[in-house]
């Protein structure tokens, strides 16, 4: 399993101070106390999302300040409250605390869209004089100060599974183009098959675009190795929404990109006909070493024959990389928009008899 995990610092804001205050008034020559109490602090919220699929934006944004309450002000007037602090996560976050030296402290595990928790409380307002007059004291100078806000070190913890898999034949370029493409790489854990590790990398697009890419080395490697090898791999493949064909078409492995593209998209059918079923792009790798115009036209060619789009690529100078991680977010959006549809219908009637009229 793969876990993607970040640490991060929030504090909560602190209240804002009591005021000390008289009332000034014509024809009132003492006016009683009239300081008002400072406003609350801004708490700290974190929320599962669907719309964050990643924890990336939090290693790059690790500090979190709710705002202070405002201080209270004569006339009674009250100090304005914090604003909360919300910070989305991506479903199936936990949330733990961290404390001192000890195991960190699960707080919640935030399983549906929705799910909030409380992480840091905003400081109390304090008092303001007018709260302080009695019988024998009628102008108190006292005021309370503000609480402060909680502070907390927290741990999101994620479970990651891969959003888009890259598939193709040893050498293609799959490793590098992973490195390439992803901003960080979680670490990956209890994963049984320490020789050939698939790697993961979170791609970030723009500040909420970002999803999970995995090199899953093994699918022609362990295929024919035995072991269940390609299996192991391909379960991972079965979470995966899109596929990306990477395709040698430089000519260092001497063999042909169009039958590449055909061997492992044969080798997908039948592990998996649903695997094969996947939406599915292809890209024509290592452009920059491209000594035979004809390959990336013959493997355009085979891509168009069969609906696919195909995007010239380099994983080494970055040619093309833009276009590519575009298209596989807009074929990722689209299946996941009708996988929503599709769980949208508890059931699909038969159709209406043709006699029906409205
Ligand atoms: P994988 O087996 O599919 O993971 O392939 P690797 O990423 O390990 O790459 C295999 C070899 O191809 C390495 O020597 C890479 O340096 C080389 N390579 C990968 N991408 C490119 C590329 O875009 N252009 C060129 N010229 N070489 C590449
Ligand atoms: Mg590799």
């Amino acid at each position: 399993m793969f876990v993607d995990e970040v640490d991060i610092r929030v504090a909560a804001g602190a209240g804002g101070r009591g005021c000390l205050a008289f009332r000034r008034e014509i024809r009132v020559p003492r006016g009683g106390p009239s300081g008002g109490d400072g406003g609350h602090g801004g708490s700290v919220y974190v929320v599962a999302s669907p719309h964050v699929n990643t924890l990336i934006n939090y290693r790059f944004h690790p500090e979190f300040d709710a705002q202070r309450g405002g201080h209270g002000e004569g006339s009674n007037c009250t100090g304005k409250n914090g604003g909360d602090l919300e910070l989305p996560v991506p479903i199936g976050t936990l949330v733990y605390e961290k404390q001192g030296d000890g195991p960190p402290v699960l707080l919640a595990d935030l399983a549906k869209a929705g799910d909030r928790v409380l992480v840091a409380k905003g400081g109390r307002g304090g008092l303001g004089n007018a709260h302080f007059a009695t019988s024998t004291n009628r102008a108190p100078r006292k005021v309370q100060p503000g609480e402060p806000g909680e502070e907390k070190h927290l741990r999101f913890e994620l479970k990651l599974l891969a959003d888009v898999g890259l598939v193709g034949f040893p050498n293609a370029g799959k490793s590098t183009l992973i490195s390439r493409i992803s901003a960080a790489r979680p670490k990956i854990a209890d994963y049984p098959f320490t020789t050939l590790t698939p790697n993961l990398g979170v791609v970030k697009l723009s500040d909420d675009r970002s999803f999970v890419a995995a090199d899953v080395p093994g699918l022609i490697e362990g295929a024919h190795g035995g072991h269940g090898l390609g299996d192991q791999f391909l379960r991972h493949l079965e979470r995966t929404k899109v596929l990306i064909h990477v395709v040698d078409v430089s000519g260092a492995t001497g063999r042909d990109p169009v039958s590449d593209l055909d061997i492992v998209r044969n080798e997908l059918e039948q592990f998996q006909p649903a695997l094969a079923a996947k939406p599915q792009i292809v890209a024509a790798n290592k452009i920059d070493a491209l000594d035979d115009e004809a390959r990336a036209v013959e493997l355009e060619a085979r891509a168009g024959a069969l609906g696919l789009e195909c995007h010239r690529i380099s994983g080494v100078s970055g040619a093309g990389l833009p276009q590519l991680l575009e298209a596989a977010w807009r074929v990722l959006s689209d299946a996941r928009a009708s996988e929503a549809a599709a769980v949208d219908v508890d059931e699909v009637l038969p159709p209406l008899p043709a006699s029906f009229s409205r």
